[in-house]
């Protein structure tokens, strides 16, 4: 009998999945419902040579030297630095809004006169969130505070999450800060890149194990084997039957577009936060700096999640979702064999390095519990 089943072929399934057949030498089987491995980080090749992320962007970024040693043994990184041009007003600048953005968007005396007081009242490289920002008492730090809030938060939050900035737990907001600075890095992080490969074929070098075997189109819920311990990234609720409600989920709905010319703009991420009911514009092949004289755009609109119609992406963060997140993770305790992970089995708004990072930990706690 094989010991193992992992539920969910994306980096948390591949995670713990590698580490249970390398390091305790026991079997495990991998199964995965969609026809692909590598979850919502699933990237290919399309006829024209460029890597195409399918559902959304991903760049890899951490300060996490524990899962940035553990993901370089499957794959090499190039040395993308991300960055994101958002169009405001027709101006294109820079997100997160920083000092060089007063600069594009503001004539430069007004631009001056804010620089001076930011860096009166916040530490150079300080992140500030909006929610924090927007508390000002001097009033041209207050014009501020509401022009970033309404030019590129409000409309954008709007668009992604179906309400307002203030409706949204502050954490989401948090991501993109006000950022006093004039690094104009989407990320701060000390490790940053693509994997030169793709994220697939990372993916494809974890579950490359003799004690591994990969099961694709097959649903858990179609399965008749007992297993001594499941490794669950679905869906907790889901596995559940619903038993205390639906968790809610924003989903992404991905339109796709080629175009003949070598380029479409000139970033790979461009953010819409004011214009148009699509959130940003996506173009894959600078991510690797494929060659084509044919290029391939994603428009980015965000809708609800709903069960049959579209894809989980984004567990909502929000007290009455995890309170209910928490019933279902007491039943889980009940049973004795089953542990829920990743983004979608923790309901958490987990990047990469994170999710990552908590199927290590995970497996360290199953390791010690094995004696
Ligand atoms: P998933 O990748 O969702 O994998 C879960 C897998 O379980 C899926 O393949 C699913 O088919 C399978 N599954 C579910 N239920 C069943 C079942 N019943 N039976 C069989 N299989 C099942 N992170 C970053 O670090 N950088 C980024 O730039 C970034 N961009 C993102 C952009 C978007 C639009 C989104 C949505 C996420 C982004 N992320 C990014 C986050 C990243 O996608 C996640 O951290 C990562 O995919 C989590 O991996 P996972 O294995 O937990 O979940
Ligand atoms: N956000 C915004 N305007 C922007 C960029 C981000 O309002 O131009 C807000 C929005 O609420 C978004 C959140 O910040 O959901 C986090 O943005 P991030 O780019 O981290 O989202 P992700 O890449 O995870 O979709």
């Amino acid at each position: 009998m094989v010991k193992n089943l992992v539920v969910g072929a994306g980096f948390s399934g591949a995670t713990i999945a590698y580490l249970i057949a390398s390091k305790l030498n026991e079997k495990v089987l991998v199964i995965d419902k969609k026809d692909h491995i590598a979850g919502n980080c699933y990237d290919y090749h399309d006829k024209n040579n460029i890597m195409i992320h399918k559902y959304g962007s991903h760049i890899f970024h951490t300060s996490n030297e524990k899962v940035w040693e553990f993901l370089k043994q499957f794959t090499d990184f190039n040395q993308y630095m991300h960055k994101v041009i958002a169009v405001i007003d027709g101006i294109e600048t820079t997100i997160p809004f920083n000092i060089n953005t007063l600069y594009d968007v503001f004539p430069n005396s007004l631009a001056q006169r804010l620089e001076t007081k930011l860096l009166k009242q916040f530490e150079f490289n300080k992140k500030v969130p909006i929610l924090e920002f927007k508390k000002q008492d001097d009033e041209d730090l207050k014009f501020l505070a509401d022009y970033v809030y309404e030019k590129v938060f409000l409309h954008y939050t709007t668009k992604q999450w179906g309400v307002s900035p203030t409706d949204v737990d502050g954490a989401v907001t948090a991501r993109v800060p006000v950022y006093i600075s004039k690094d104009n890095r989407y990320f701060q992080d000390k490790y940053q890149g693509i994997p030169l490969n793709g994220y697939t074929q990372v993916i494809k070098n974890m579950l490359n194990h003799p004690n591994i075997e990969v099961k694709l189109n097959t649903d858990y819920k179609d399965l008749t084997e007992n297993y001594e311990r499941v490794f669950y990234t679905g869906a907790i609720d889901e596995y559940y039957n619903f038993e205390f409600g639906e968790l809610p989920y924003r989903s992404v709905n991905f339109k796709f577009e080629e175009y003949d010319r070598e380029f479409y703009q000139q970033n790979t991420v461009v953010n819409y936060p004011c214009n148009y009911d699509f959130t940003r514009i996506h173009e894959y092949k600078h991510y690797l700096n494929d060659k084509s004289d044919k290029t391939v755009i994603a428009k980015e609109y965000s809708e609800f999640f709903e069960v049959g119609k579209n894809e989980r992406y984004y567990p909502i963060p929000k007290d009455e979702n995890i309170e209910l997140y928490n019933k279902y993770l007491n039943k889980a305790k009940e049973e004795k064999n089953i542990y829920f992970l990743g983004r979608l089995g923790d309901y958490k708004y987990y990047d990469m390095d994170k999710a990552i990072a908590r199927a290590i930990e995970l497996f360290e706690e199953v390791k010690q519990n094995n004696g």
